[in-house]
């Protein structure tokens, strides 16, 4: 039979099997590696992932995708996208590299923002007058020549495309966009035909702004750039790479000048296979298949998989097919080889990166060798595993019953819950409070892995909390705040925590992935039902509480940041998920009100990320997430004050849903949205009680009194004065406890104050 499908993979995660490139770069960032022992390391790690998809007989490697950092960075560096800050001091392009990163003596570090809808983050480029279009380095170019002399491996060069590049970057206005794009194009030709004529036979562009709500300019736009790059350079072959969703200009996009489109199948809502489906698919382009999912980590349902497959070889014919994942493999973990503890019913089920490779051959093979009885066998027993694991009782729906047995609202308004409150609660003007978490010291961190470790005992365990949180009761009450919190000293993690003790959630041993930097994380995995087991935060609040006459608030994570910050399940919705997950939290503020806590404060600081990248899917989304977080915190008495706290996104597109979540009072970050939010504010009128970060926890500079009374000053400009509410932009654990003591001292002297001053000009 002859060989006709191929596999193309576009991208492998950086981190390494265990963390080993986080590692590299944190010793170097401290000085403990030369730059040559760190670019040895790092030469190490990238062509071992080279390597493990050589193995696994991967057709198209992509190089250039591996990073000491992020890729848009790589990319802006390569252009000299260089902040005027950073370029003024000669400094090797490594440490510039870092600088404009992590923010060095010359400069603070460019701005890091969401990649997309995932939680990676990547380096928002900054254009300015006097930049000089050049080209750098050509790492690209290194990387595919190195894989070649290394390794014997004719790679597939990646580069993040130039209309997703300008979309991505800022300091040029819209206007504008045509004559950037005009200067940087010339940059990209130059660096596709030196690797054309390095020997790369296609090349990878990834352009995932095409799949967000284009305008017709826009698609103008694009247009020019890619026929621009096919007049000047003919004979290249470029795959221009689309993923997390459809494509909306579906004909104007596949008969752009290119050899090949890239396409994700998976999270496309079935978008792309019905618009090839209506239009057909041009006869002369390879069409890059993405039936693998690149964002989540199940193991793929093969024989659907290869149903779709059979599906576009009708309209594609086998040879100008490529089997791929639907995007790059960063936003999954390595590799299930360390995962020792999980049961062997959910292990069935997951696949991650180094899996879902072998799953794209699979795939290829069993569509080349459709008679091979051992390729057969080898499909249906992988197929065997996957009908295990989704016949396990665990995925069975239980708790579907539209009947709740209890409100979905709260049953008082706004208005009458306020007054109530007002006279149980009698807070003073401009209450004072803090967001959750206090510093998670060495000690703690420390004490918590010996206990996990089982070298400390549950009692000795408890004691250490209950320690920290009767230190930190006491300093609140000098600091003399108005409202407590216990300090999340026995959490992790926020969303974790949670997953621990609720029923359907795995947490997984070597689950991470690259969030931003070095900076990892560990998702648990949703992959059941989820529900209440027992009460999970009332033994610390309790405890906090009986030391204090000031209220203390309850600590909670709401539904919709656990289902963002969580691998789902992809069997059911994920507006389902959620439900079932605000039914768990249901029952814990409940148990909270129970035990006597009465002010519950439910984080949403992920609901901005999971808004759909289409805008005419956003407010569905945003219609279910405001639903479940009002049906986990409906069921309380009225005098009960449901507090949420939100940070670090965009809010004034959302101000409508945040209105929504009818919580009596909220607290958001301001500080990096350097006054924008109380602009909104200006236009967007709040009636609820409202905290408006007044310093930025990020900093270990401790704020003045002065210059947190401004910001105290501005916000109550444009907020009822009555409903203001005064705290730090996030949760403190990052900080040290010193930091922490004078920085409140700060804000409570600052807000005694303002009090002063409202009085006598009232
Ligand atoms: N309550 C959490 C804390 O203080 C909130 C964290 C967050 O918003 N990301 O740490
Ligand atoms: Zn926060």
């Amino acid at each position: 039979m002859k060989m006709v499908l191929r596999t193309s993979q576009l991208g492998y995660p950086r981190i390494g099997e265990q963390r080993e490139w986080k590692r590299t770069l944190e010793a170097y960032w401290k000085g403990e590696r030369s730059k040559e022992r760190f670019y040895e390391e790092m030469r190490h790690i990238r062509l071992s992932h080279l390597q493990k998809q050589r193995d696994a007989q991967i057709d198209y490697i992509p190089v250039g995708d591996f990073s000491f950092y992020d890729h848009v960075l790589d990319t802006a560096l390569m252009f000299n996208v260089i902040p005027e800050r950073f370029a003024q001091t000669p400094l090797d392009p490594l440490d510039t590299y870092f600088a404009m990163a992590r923010g060095s003596d010359a400069g603070e570090a460019c701005e890091m923002t969401k990649w997309f809808d995932t939680n990676y983050h990547y380096i928002v480029p900054e254009f300015h007058h006097g930049w000089v279009p050049k080209i750098t380095t050509n790492y690209v170019l290194k990387a595919y020549e190195e894989a070649k002399k290394e390794l014997g491996i004719e790679a597939k060069p990646v580069l993040l495309g130039p209309f997703t590049f300008l979309k991505l970057s800022k300091g040029y206005t819209d206007t504008e966009f045509p004559q950037l794009a005009e200067k940087l194009v010339p940059l990209y030709e130059h660096v596709i035909s030196e690797l054309h004529e390095a020997g790369a036979s296609l090349i990878q562009v990834d352009e995932p702004s095409l799949v967000t709500s284009l305008s017709e300019t826009d698609v103008e736009h694009l247009t020019n750039i890619y026929r621009e790059i096919a007049e000047r350079l003919p004979e290249v072959n470029l795959l221009l790479q689309t993923y997390f969703d459809s494509i909306d200009h579906f004909e104007q996009v596949v008969s752009l000048p290119v050899k090949g489109i890239g396409l994700d199948f998976v999270h496309d809502k079935g978008a792309n296979l019905q618009a090839i489906k209506t239009s057909g698919f041009p006869e002369d382009k390879l069409l890059g298949a993405g039936i693998i999912d690149g964002r989540n980590i199940w193991k793929t349902d093969v024989h659907d998989a290869f149903t779709l497959l059979t599906e576009l070889q009708e309209i594609v014919p086998a040879e100008r097919l490529l089997v791929q994942p639907s995007s790059s493999l960063l936003h999954v973990p390595v590799t299930l080889k360390y995962e020792t503890k999980l049961d062997q019913e959910l292990l069935n089920g997951l696949a991650y990166a180094e899996e879902k490779v072998y799953e794209l051959h699979l795939l290829k093979t069993r569509g080349n060798y459709p008679t091979d009885e051992a390729v057969k066998q080898t499909f249906a027993d992988y197929q065997q595993t996957v009908d295990t694991f989704k016949e396990a009782s665990f995925r069975q729906a239980t708790n579907d019953s539209t009947d709740l047995g209890f409100p979905t609202h709260r049953t008082h308004t706004y208005e009458e819950r306020k007054a109530l409150q007002e006279k149980k609660w009698r807070l003073p003007f401009l209450p004072t409070t803090t967001i959750g978490s206090f510093p998670q010291t060495r000690d703690v961190k420390r004490t918590r892995t010996e206990w996990r470790r089982g070298e400390l005992a549950d009692d000795a365990y408890d004691t250490f909390v209950k320690g920290k949180i009767e230190k930190w009761i006491t300093i609140q009450e000098e600091v003399g705040l108005d409202v407590f919190v216990h300090g999340e000293f026995e959490r992790n993690d926020m969303v974790e925590y949670f997953g621990e003790k609720l029923n359907g959630f795995a947490v997984t041993q070597n689950g991470w992935v690259q969030s931003y930097g070095s900076r990892c994380v560990k998702p648990p995995v949703i992959y059941g039902n989820v529900s209440f087991e027992k009460p999970m935060t009332v033994k610390e609040t309790a405890f906090a509480q009986s030391l204090t006459a000031k209220p203390v608030k309850g600590m909670l994570t709401g539904p919709v940041t656990i289902l963002n910050w969580s691998f789902v399940r992809d069997d059911i919705s994920n507006r389902k998920v959620t439900e079932q997950i605000a039914k768990a939290l249901v029952e814990e503020v409940a148990a909270l009100e129970q035990a006597g806590i009465e002010m519950i404060q439910m984080d949403e600081p992920a609901l901005r990320e999971g808004l759909p990248l289409k805008k005419h899917h956003q407010q569905a989304y945003l219609d279910w997430a405001v639903e479940a977080f009002r049906l986990a915190t409906a069921q309380v008495t009225p005098t009960t004050q449901v507090h949420t706290h939100m940070c670090y996104c965009d809010f004034h597109d959302i101000i409508d849903s945040i209105k929504a979540l009818d919580a009596d009072v909220i607290s958001i970050e301001t500080s990096r949205s350097h006054g924008e939010l109380i602009e909104t504010f200006k236009t967007n009128v709040y009636d609820k009680g409202i905290g408006l970060g007044v310093y930025d926890i990020h900093s270990p500079q401790i704020p003045s009194i002065e210059k947190m009374m401004t910001v105290i000053k501005q916000a109550l400009n444009v907020l009822p004065a009555q409903a203001f509410w005064v705290n730090p932009d996030c949760g403190l654990k990052t900080r040290t406890e010193e930091q922490t003591i004078a920085a409140l001292k700060n804000m409570v002297a600052a807000t005694k104050k303002v009090r002063e001053e409202w009085k006598v000009s009232q």
